[in-house]
């Protein structure tokens, strides 16, 4: 027996051609970043499955840990490999099922023969495994439906690949095989989650920061970088731009009415954002904004919005409650993060009341007094961009 195998099968069944060998390509790509520590790994993609072999039990361990954080990923398992015949299957079932908590569990045989030359039928041989693998372990109770145990063989001309146990994956797509775009990140609870969501969807993105020294402090900073730093986790590098914002905020503070602030601030944000995305090859905007949950996320506020870019602006999180998202920043570990006060440069310059119904036409008036485009071009060009490294271990401990 050779037990030494991970096998990993892909979600998405449904694509086809080239977009299914970018899917295969990427992921392979993905997984052997995600697992560079691990020196003694090969791996081998076919179009529905991927193997990964290791002859270092413990790299295999941890190949088990990182890999539920990779999408793209469906499930995988350990594999035992043996020879195809009724004799290795027998013997190598039972040395994989004595690796496995047995006492009290329910169980199930299922068979998959691909080579159709093996002289068992599938139900014969599930019944003539069953048999054997009960006489040496018979605490264990057949249960068709939704076993503990599953005990699955696959037969192939080249050999017969057992397991006993089935990780879940994160599903989704690989990160970047669905194009390149920039997350608006505040610092937030929100935007973390967004940008989770669209690497789910296979999209990887730059990051943009908006920032108000000193009313904004260095630590508000700080924390924008460890929100990245923990993104990172699930398969991509993170470039954020941080964005000198307080001259444009003191100049909408004194040429717009309170109540229309707020949205002539998200306006020039998303110029100066379009502005970036385009310097960096990036295709959609990403934010955190969800329908209705402030004055600026209503659907006149977003049309409002919208006005100043063709851009396509993703918003994953549009029909989420604030709940269902606070779930998601616990599981990805940004919510701890999330909530340090620190404040971010709208919450320094929030006015007390906003306008849910604003007038594109009042906004675009009290803007025109201003040559902001001026104020735009020089925020763009006055952007300091880092690459924040991943988070070891130990540092996301520290920071909780
Ligand atoms: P979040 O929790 O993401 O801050 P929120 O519910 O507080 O969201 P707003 O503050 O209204 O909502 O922001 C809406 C969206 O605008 C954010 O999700 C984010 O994408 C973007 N945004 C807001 N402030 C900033 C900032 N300082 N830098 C970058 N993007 C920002
Ligand atoms: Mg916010």
């Amino acid at each position: 027996m050779n037990w030494n195998t991970i096998l990993i099968r892909y979600g998405e069944m449904s694509l086809k051609g080239k977009n299914k060998s970018k899917f295969v390509r990427k992921l392979k790509e993905n997984i052997k970043a995600a697992l560079q520590e691990l020196a003694g790994i090969t791996m081998r993609a076919e179009r529905d499955r991927m193997f990964l072999y290791s002859d270092h039990p413990e790299e295999l361990e941890r190949a088990i840990e990182i890999l539920p954080s990779v999408f793209g990923i469906q499930s995988f398992s350990p594999i035992a490999i043996c020879e195809p015949t009724l004799e290795a299957i027998k013997s190598t079932s039972l040395e994989v099922l004595s690796k496995t908590e047995t006492a009290g569990k329910t169980f199930k045989v299922e068979v998959k023969r691909t080579d159709k030359r093996f002289p068992l039928v599938t139900g014969e041989l599930q019944q003539e495994l069953g048999g054997h693998v009960l006489r040496s372990f018979p605490e264990l109770i057949v249960q068709m439906k939704k076993p503990e145990i599953l005990l699955y063989v696959e037969i192939q001309k080249q050999g017969a690949y057992i397991s006993s146990h089935i990780y879940k994956g994160a599903g989704g797509m690989p990160v970047g095989s669905n194009g390149h775009s920039l997350l608006l990140l505040s610092g937030g609870i929100d935007s973390p989650v967004a940008g989770y969501l669209m690497m789910k969807r296979g999209v990887s993105f730059d990051a943009i920061h908006f920032a108000s020294p000193p009313f904004t402090s260095e630590l508000a900073k700080q924390k924008v970088e460890d929100i990245i730093k923990q993104l990172s986790k699930f398969g991509a590098t993170i470039r954020l731009h941080i964005i000198p914002f307080t001259e444009l905020q003191q100049a909408i503070v004194k040429q717009v009415p309170s109540n229309l602030s707020m949205t002539t601030t998200r306006r020039m944000m998303m110029q100066i954002a379009d502005r970036v995305r385009e310097e960096t090859n990036s295709l959609g905007l990403i934010t955190g904004e969800s329908l209705g949950q402030v004055a600026s996320q209503t659907l006149d506020s977003l049309t409002a919005i919208n006005e100043v870019t063709n851009t396509p602006i993703l918003r994953p999180l549009i029909a989420m409650d604030k709940l269902e998202i606070i779930q998601i920043a616990e599981k990805i570990g940004t919510y701890s993060i999330s909530i340090r006060p620190y404040e971010d440069c709208c919450t320094v310059f929030t006015p007390s009341s906003s306008k849910t119904k604003p007038q594109v036409e009042k906004v675009r008036y009290y803007e025109s007094f201003q040559d902001f485009n001026e104020m735009i071009e020089d925020a763009v060009n006055g952007r300091v961009t880092v690459i924040p490294s991943k988070l070891t271990e130990e540092e996301f401990d520290d920071l909780l």
